[in-house]
């Protein structure tokens, strides 16, 4: 059982980053509260994505502090921030094309600091072995409840855009982090697979992963988010409720009144 920590799952203080004459991200500072999720919004180019870039590791910040569980992880190469319990998406889902939909799963667990998964279904000892066994159930248990059973033997590879996406929130599911980081999840998703993926991130929460949310289809932010950051010119320019940023003037400037234009 883990112990609950008081303070936020995620606390950026005036987090810089530079590329040349451009600020991307300007003096940025938010809080994602634990057990919720934050939505982060704004027009292209405000620098949600190289933000998350910033916090998850992928780029080194100018100046600026990023808290993750109360611990000072700016700097810190991708793969020791991951094995902390934060990881993050891209804007086009990842996987391991040539691998099954259920090896995917499977391999979210995978650990470089343990024996891999298949080398200890064949040969290690009893203990390796029922941990793979569990891992195997509980992976296909999460299939199941994402709708990718009849997937489950089909090379990721070959699987639609939505398709990689929803088994990218399967292995999410299956790494089990303590904080999730997702750009643009919606991006060329379906409205079917837009609810799953919904009903998904409302199972992260439920079992104890906090999210933020990057994303500019405002249905979804407004149905899946608790808290919502506005983001403009490297900066936040607001934040509350989705449905308290509706009648905010700059935030209608910034961003709003060109989606209502669109
Ligand atoms: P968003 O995700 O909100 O659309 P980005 O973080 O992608 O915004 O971009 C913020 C700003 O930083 C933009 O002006 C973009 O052109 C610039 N930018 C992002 N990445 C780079 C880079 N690698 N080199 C130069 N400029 C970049
Ligand atoms: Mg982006």
């Amino acid at each position: 059982m883990t112990t609950p920590t008081a303070g936020p799952a995620l606390e950026v203080r005036g987090l810089t980053k530079r590329f040349g004459g451009v600020i991307a991200v300007d003096a940025c500072s938010f809080e994602a509260p634990l057990g919720q999720v934050t939505g982060l919004i704004g027009p292209n180019g405000a620098g949600k994505s190289t933000a998350i870039d910033l916090i998850s590791g992928f780029k080194l910040p100018d100046s600026g502090t990023v808290l993750f569980k109360g611990r000072e992880i700016q700097g810190l190469p991708p793969h020791q921030i991951s094995r902390l319990g934060l990881i993050r998406t891209f804007q086009s889902p990842r996987e391991w094309p040539g691998l099954t939909v259920l090896e995917n799963v499977v391999m979210a667990r995978w650990d470089p600091g343990r024996e891999g998964l298949f080398s200890g279904l064949v040969g290690l000892g009893r203990a390796h072995r029922v941990k793979a066994e569990d891992e195997l159930i509980q992976a296909r248990e999460i299939l199941d409840e994402f709708g990718l059973s009849a997937l489950r033997n089909e090379r990721a590879g070959n699987l639609s855009g939505g398709q990689k996406r929803l088994v990218e929130f399967a292995r999410i599911r299956m790494a089990a982090p303590e904080l999730v980081i997702l750009d643009e999840p919606m991006g060329g998703v379906n409205p079917v697979l837009g609810e799953r993926m919904a009903l998904a991130i409302e199972g992260f929460i439920a079992s104890g992963t906090s999210v933020i949310v990057v994303e500019h289809n405002l249905p979804f932010i407004e149905r899946v988010t608790h808290h919502v950051i506005v983001m403009a010119q490297g900066t936040v320019i607001a934040e509350g409720p989705f449905e308290s940023l509706r009648s905010n003037a700059d935030v209608v400037d910034a961003y709003l009144g060109e989606q209502v234009r669109q």
